[in-house]
């Protein structure tokens, strides 16, 4: 899986480990934190790889598909879960603050699906899982980037889970609220509307995604597909 370092990722490689599946921490640049989750994994019983694995370059995503298909054979279980923000008010935003968050939210899913699905295709069996976010379907000032990454990527989930449902493999997007993680650690506003607007009072846990994605990655769930969940403590349904 990619960005599987810490946060989100981190909980949902833990989770999947969990099941008896190897799982390949993909990381881009943390590699303490990526071998304290593989550390974590083989500490409660699990096998683990780290991985580093920028998505934004071809040869990292093959670097991590080589990885696994030579520690533990063909891949049949891809999650994309490595994601960045770069806020700012649209007028201000910078094409490289555009093409960061396209190309690491987005354009790199269509690389690692696009690697994955031949080998899941071939042995008529494949769950893919992206994370995307309650921004992909609503908004804020200063997430455009984020907003029409997220937004693509549940397009981009649709289209293809249409195109190989008949073929065993089922392509779902997660779609968390706020989520106690680094990536919103500096936004204070987010925390305050967490005390007031989410019904639920409070930020998830990375714990209360991973378990979304593991129902999702199980054999069990072979006719959900093409679909959102929203795991947002009632956000989306209070709006
Ligand atoms: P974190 O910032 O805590 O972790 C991000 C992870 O993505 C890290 O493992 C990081 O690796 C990895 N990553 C970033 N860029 C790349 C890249 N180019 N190539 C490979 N890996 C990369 O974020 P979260 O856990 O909060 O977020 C995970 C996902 O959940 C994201 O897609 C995010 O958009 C989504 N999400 C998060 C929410 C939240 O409130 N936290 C809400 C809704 C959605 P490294 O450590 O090496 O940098």
């Amino acid at each position: 899986m990619t960005g599987a370092s810490r946060g989100i990722g981190a909980a949902v490689a833990r989770e999947l480990a969990a099941t008896g599946r190897p799982v390949i921490v993909g990381f881009r640049q943390d590699e303490t934190a990526a071998k304290q989750t593989v550390a974590d994994i083989e500490r409660a019983g699990g096998t683990a790889l780290a991985c580093r694995a920028d998505v934004t370059e071809a040869d990292g995503v093959e670097a991590l598909f080589r990885t696994a298909e030579e520690a533990y054979g063909r891949v049949l279980v891809l999650v994309n879960n490595a994601g960045i923000r770069a806020d700012q008010v649209f007028a201000a935003m910078e094409p490289s603050d555009w093409h960061a968050v396209l190309d690491t939210n987005l354009s790199a899913v269509y690389r690692t699906m696009h690697r994955a699905l031949p080998v899941m295709s071939r042995a008529r069996f494949g769950r893919i899982v992206n994370i995307g976010s309650v921004l992909g379907s609503r908004s804020l000032p200063g997430v455009a980037n984020y907003a029409a990454a997220k937004a693509g990527l549940e397009g981009l989930t649709r289209s293809v889970a249409v195109e190989v449902a008949r073929r065993g493999i089922t392509v779902n997007t997660v779609a968390p609220g706020l989520v106690e993680t680094e990536l919103v650690a500096d936004v204070e506003f987010l925390r305050r509307s967490a005390r007031t607007a989410i019904p639920a009072r409070r930020a998830a846990q990375p714990a209360e995604i991973a378990s979304c994605v593991r129902f999702l990655a199980a054999p069990e769930a072979g006719y959900l597909t093409g679909t959102t969940i929203t795991v947002d403590g009632g956000l989306s349904a209070a709006a």
